[in-house]
């Protein structure tokens, strides 16, 4: 389905406590708090969207916390390390940052055109500071803690370990319409559409298969965008062409998504870009404010008083 899917929609992973997810994010990474709501599945829970001033697709890091989940492990069958974008001249303020505020970094290190600083968050959920060429072409979060030039602009790619490598690079390219781009440092990088920050999916050759465990600090799955409805509605027939099972289309509010895991154990989400975030609250208030959709407003009293009481970050 080359050209159908356009990069990289959003990560969801799961997090421990979320008031330290919300410091680490917020206050240490300086992305802004886009949306504040539960996830749906489990509405009695929170689901926290990050991103860009108004979380572009392809900006957005989002979160399950659940504190009383086990810690998981990554390894084999999951999306490993995500990527975050940053200008090269951000290198040398991010690694002073992430020391002021304890988190170990390892790097920076170069790998293809780029340089790679790796830390892990609160949680140890892999992260990366990726600096290149062309990071500043698209908008950071100008009113975070982190001043605007040195600002995260997104999400750069990710990587992944499969239990079933050839199956995995057989589902990217035939089914999702990805292109292998390179090949080196154990990994094969493969790009959606014309390629560069936020289309990046890198698959590892593994050193061990030892399989991940699902738990805090591994990723949940890896949302791809489609422009709109028609194109997810021509996906979701490919998908199921191709022999998997797919969910329905879901109505997440922000977006609509189907949900596919394939052999190597990866879970897949296909998410629109329509209708975003500011779909139930203006821009300037994103994240300010508990935000239901229509069909759990109706339980807003009881569940607000089952979610822990958070102190949200300050805007400047
Ligand atoms: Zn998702």
């Amino acid at each position: 389905m080359p050209g159908l899917m356009t990069g990289i929609h959003h990560m969801t992973a799961i997090a421990g406590d979320p008031q330290r997810n919300l410091d680490f994010y917020a206050g240490v990474l300086g992305l802004r708090l886009v949306k504040l709501t539960v996830n749906f599945d489990v509405p009695n829970t929170y689901h926290f969207y990050y991103g860009d001033e108004v979380g572009r697709p392809g900006t957005i890091v989002t979160f399950f916390p659940w504190p009383h989940m086990r810690r998981g492990r990554v390894g084999a069958g999951q999306f490993t390390a995500t990527a975050l974008s940053i200008p090269p001249g951000a290198l040398d303020y991010w690694r002073r940052r992430l020391e002021t505020h304890g988190v170990q970094c390892t790097g920076p290190t170069e790998r293809f055109e780029e340089t790679v600083l790796a830390f892990d968050d609160p949680d140890g959920l892999p992260l990366e500071l990726v600096a290149h060429q062309g990071a500043e072409e698209r908008p950071g979060w100008p009113e975070g803690p982190v001043p605007a030039e040195m600002a995260i602009r997104g999400i750069y790619g990710i990587s992944a370990i499969s239990l079933a490598p050839e199956r995995t690079a057989r589902v990217l390219t035939e089914l999702l319409g990805l292109r292998e781009l390179a090949r080196g440092d154990g990994r094969v990088r493969y790009v959606a559409g014309q390629g560069g920050s936020g289309v990046i999916l890198d698959l590892i050759e593994p050193q061990e298969t030892t399989p991940g465990i699902e738990g805090t600090g591994t990723v949940h799955h890896l949302a791809l965008r489609v422009p709109d409805d028609d194109a997810q509605r021509r996906v979701h027939h490919e998908v199921a062409e191709y022999g998997f099972r797919v969910t329905p289309v879901l109505d997440r509010q922000y977006f609509r998504s189907i949900y596919f895991r394939e052999p190597g154990g990866l879970l897949f989400e296909i998410a629109t870009d329509p209708p975003g975030f500011t779909v139930d609250e203006p821009a300037e208030r994103l994240g300010s404010e508990l935000r239901l959709p229509p069909w759990l407003e109706p339980r807003r009293e009881e569940l607000t008083r089952q979610l822990p009481p958070l102190r949200l970050p300050a805007t400047r």
